[in-house]
C-alpha cells in the first residue's frame, strides 16, 4: 500500500499504455511505479494472505520465475483489492 507524499491520502494503482501509475485519490499526485515496486507488492500480499505458507511461497516462486501473466493477475487483484476500500 503507498500513500501520497503530499497529502498522505491512498494512492491508487492505474494503467496507462501498459505502464503503472500510482495516483493519489485526493490530490491526483501521480507516480510512475517502477517494476521492483510492483513486485514488492506481490510479495507483500503473499505473504499476507498465507503467513504459514511464507517460506514455502519463497520457495516455490520466486519473483523472478512469475510469469508476465501471473504477476499481471497480482497486479489486477491488487487493483480490485483497493476499489473494494473505495468507498465513496
Ligand atoms: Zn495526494
Amino acid at each position: 500500500m503507498e500513500f501520497c507524499e503530499k497529502c498522505s491520502n491512498l494512492m491508487k494503482p492505474i494503467r496507462e499504455d501498459n505502464v503503472s501509475y500510482l495516483v493519489c485519490v485526493n490530490c491526483e499526485n501521480k507516480v510512475k511505479v517502477s517494476k521492483n515496486k510492483t513486485k514488492a507488492y506481490t510479495i507483500t500480499r503473499e505473504i499476507k494472505h498465507s503467513p504459514k505458507d511464507k517460506l514455502e511461497v519463497t520457495e516455490k516462486r520466486p519473483l523472478k520465475a512469475l510469469t508476465d501473466e501471473e504477476r499481471e493477475e497480482l497486479e489486477d487483484s491488487y487493483g480490485d483489492m483497493l476499489e473494494q476500500m473505495d468507498v465513496d
